[in-house]
């Protein structure tokens, strides 16, 4: 057996029951394969065994008074994947199907992706199975602060400095900096996605979804093509399908769904500007179900436990969460015409999806790539409170353009280097892998 296959063995036997984290290895140890073979110094280090084991896991008990006064107990975590080129750096997750199978998984894709966004920053992630749906203002403040007061022991500006992820957003965050700053008596920009008047970047909410389109746009590029008139099937409602649409619609694309956990919202005529702002109220403000949009739009309708993906379209954006485009999925999508897959989420395609993608010559966009940009706006909200300074949003957004570019063309460059000119999947893990591998062989064995 490869160096790279014997490692995933060695991640499912140590990893008992963590199908998402195998899920991610599998996929990162595939694409490997040719590397190893290029550089045998990998495997004399031992840089596979060290990659997959996480540098430290952090896993405690989240206790908080519910508004009937009664004690509620959740479970925290952080994991600081790897450090070899920045503090570590990814989003916190709160949703009940959280556990460490999922986190794992998603700290070991945020090493790779860090990487490719050119800054400085190694991998983490965090969370709990807190469910912030249906809980009042009061209590999501009282859960934040709980969790905040263990994890403010392990975090730091020049440490870990978590973001936002799936029921993470604005609230929280304000919520999670505030105890923070008591408890260490300090104003440091210990997260990202804060609040513009107390050290917030620009275009850090629209970044991941921003991010996600111009990825697209980019691989549209080396066809000739742009999204003028293309219709577009988004999945999710949230923070990264929200910004999806909005830039979409920018660039000329015609986006024509959204979706949440209950179901998907079919609008032939297209998510217009006057729509998306109707789509925001209802899940930022109201923190309503996605259903209603069918109610107020004629035209519209509600596709109850369905995803998105029956809907013709040339463009997918899946937005929502981990596993939601199964074989069948891609196969009818590829059926339909669909030319252009873009990931606003982690991992949102399964292994046989993604063959399916690839087997068509479908411009695949992994998210480890394409939806880099929410991470590395973060890093640019790092930079700014560095600094104590604002950037304008132009200056701001053009980075962005410029990283998701150094993104694209990195991911592009190694996939042809390595023999596989057009997978972005095995181009993005490689040169995510090379930077943090050389990293590690630099800094000794740590
Ligand atoms: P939000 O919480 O803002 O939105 C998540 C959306 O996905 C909601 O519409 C939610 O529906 C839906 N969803 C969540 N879980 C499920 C599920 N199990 N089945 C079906 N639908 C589900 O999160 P984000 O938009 O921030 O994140 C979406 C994805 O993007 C995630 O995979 C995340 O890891 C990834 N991502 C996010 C980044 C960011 O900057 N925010 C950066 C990079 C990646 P409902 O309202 O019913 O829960």
């Amino acid at each position: 057996m490869s160096y790279s296959k014997d490692i995933y063995e060695l991640v499912l036997k140590k990893n008992p029951a963590e199908p998402e984290f195998h899920q991610a290895v599998s996929e990162v140890m595939d694409a490997l394969e040719p590397v190893m073979e290029r550089h045998p110094e990998y495997k004399e280090n031992r840089i596979l065994e060290r990659l997959t084991e996480p540098e430290r896991v952090i896993m405690f008990r989240v206790p908080w008074f519910d508004d009937k006064n009664r004690i509620q107990v959740n479970r925290g975590f952080r994991i600081e994947f790897n450090g070899a080129i920045g503090p570590y750096k990814g989003g916190l997750r709160f949703h009940p199907t959280v556990y460490l199978g999922i986190l794992k998984f998603l700290a070991f894709e945020q090493v790779f992706k860090n990487s490719l966004t050119t800054l400085p920053m190694g991998g983490g992630k965090g969370g709990s199975d807190f469910d912030p749906k249906g809980k009042s203002d009061n209590e999501v403040m009282r859960f934040c602060q709980s969790f905040m007061t263990e994890l403010s022991r392990y975090i730091g500006p020049n440490t870990d400095v978590p973001a936002g992820d799936i029921g993470v957003g604005g609230r929280e965050i304000g919520y999670l900096f505030g105890q923070y700053k008591r408890i260490r008596n300090e104003f440091t920009g210990i997260l990202t996605g804060k609040a513009l008047s107390w050290g917030g970047s620009l275009i850090r909410p629209e970044a991941t979804g921003y991010g996600s389109v111009y990825f697209a746009q980019n691989m549209l590029e080396t066809k000739n093509e742009d999204f003028e008139g293309k219709v577009c099937a988004v999945s999710g409602s949230g923070n990264v399908a929200q910004y999806t649409i909005e830039k979409l619609i920018d660039l000329g694309g015609k986006p024509v769904s959204v979706s949440d956990s209950n179901g998907t919202i079919h609008d032939p005529d297209g998510i217009d500007t006057e729509k998306l702002a109707y789509i925001m109220e209802l899940k930022n403000v109201y923190r309503s179900r996605i259903k209603e949009y069918a109610d107020r739009y004629d035209g519209a309708t509600y596709h109850a436990g369905k995803r998105p993906w029956f809907i013709p379209c040339d463009c997918a954006f899946p937005s929502a969460t981990q596993n939601e485009i199964s074989g069948d999925d891609a196969a009818l999508l590829v059926k339909q015409g669909c030319k252009v897959v873009s990931e606003g989420a982690n991992m949102p395609t399964n292994p046989e999806g993604v063959e399916v993608f690839l087997a068509n010559k479908v411009l695949f966009g992994p998210g480890k790539a394409a939806n880099a940009g929410g991470v590395a706006v973060s890093g640019l909200e790092m930079a700014q409170n560095a600094q104590h300074t604002n950037w304008t949003r132009e200056e701001v957004d053009s980075r962005l353009r410029d990283i998701m570019k150094a993104v694209h063309t990195q991911s592009a460059e190694a996939a042809a280097d390595y023999g596989k000119p057009g997978n972005y999947v095995a181009g993005a893990n490689i040169a995510g892998f090379i930077k943090v591998a050389d990293a590690m062989l630099d800094q000794g064995l740590v």
